[in-house]
């Protein structure tokens, strides 16, 4: 893995000011990793109360809107997360394009805001049981990722991408080490083709669909692999912060 490993935990629609106390322990526990970037994108709610504590995690939020405000009742836009502390936001969730109809466009049109206000994205793609059965995952993923990008002049940093197949997302299925690889190889190689060597080499390729302590070791040394994007074990430090330890392995 060419750059430090990035670990995300993404909390859903989990988490009220009582969840603060786990924020805490985990920024006390990446102290001790800091060969791992690990970050938590929390409710928006928990968005500022994290980032005025947080020492080491980074913050960011799991969604933003397109445009940069307006009569848009009960979303909110890319520059007010950032103001709130975030640093980075997730688009393109699977759960975000089934829930709330979030085409490739849509998403496209929110990185755009996102990176306008400065944030960091980390775009998700990832297909179906069904578009895997046929045999059209990989072309399905570049597709995605290709529809949901702007044009930009660099990427390098500010872009990571998260493959998560959507039914290893929450079912404790993860896809084989050698699926990933697979997917992780063509993904690398479309980001050199968008962006040349030099950037789409550094690009972060992060793996989600239930990562957990037990099975992290092993998906975060598959090729092209750069780290994980974690739902459901990223709400309590202990696990969160086993998968960070596995991340901060010589190995890696
Ligand atoms: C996710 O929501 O991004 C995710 C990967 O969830 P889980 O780890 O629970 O499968």
């Amino acid at each position: 893995m060419a750059e430090r490993p990035y670990i995300v935990g993404n909390w859903k629609m989990h988490g009220t000011r009582a969840m603060l106390s786990e924020a805490r322990a985990m920024d006390r526990a990446a102290q001790r990793h800091m060969k791992v970037e690990v970050a938590i994108a929390p409710p928006y709610t928990l968005i500022h109360p994290i980032h005025r504590e947080a020492g080491q995690i980074g913050v960011g939020a799991q969604n933003c809107h397109f445009a940069d405000g307006g009569a848009h009742t009960g979303d909110i836009s890319a520059a007010m997360v950032a103001d709130a502390g975030a640093k980075f936001v997730i688009l393109g969730h699977s759960e975000r394009r089934a829930d709330h109809g979030e085409s490739d466009a849509v998403v496209k049109a929110k990185v755009e805001a996102a990176l306008e206000a400065g944030l960091r994205v980390i775009l998700c793609c990832g297909e179906s049981e069904k578009t895997r059965d046929a045999g059209r995952a990989v072309q399905h993923v570049k597709k995605q990722i290709k529809a949901s990008l702007p044009d930009l002049e660099e990427a390098g940093e500010k872009l990571t991408i998260a493959y998560e197949p959507i039914w290893a997302i929450g079912t404790g299925k993860t896809a084989t080490v050698d699926d990933i690889a697979e997917m992780h190889t063509e993904i690398r190689a479309l980001m050199v083709d968008l962006f040349g060597e030099e950037q789409g080499s550094v690009i972060r390729i992060l793996y989600g669909g239930s990562v957990k302590p037990e099975n992290a070791s092993e998906i975060l040394t598959a090729p092209e692999v750069g780290g994980a994007l974690v739902g459901g074990a990223s709400l309590t430090a202990d696990s969160f912060m086993s998968i960070a330890l596995a991340a901060d392995s010589p190995e890696l």
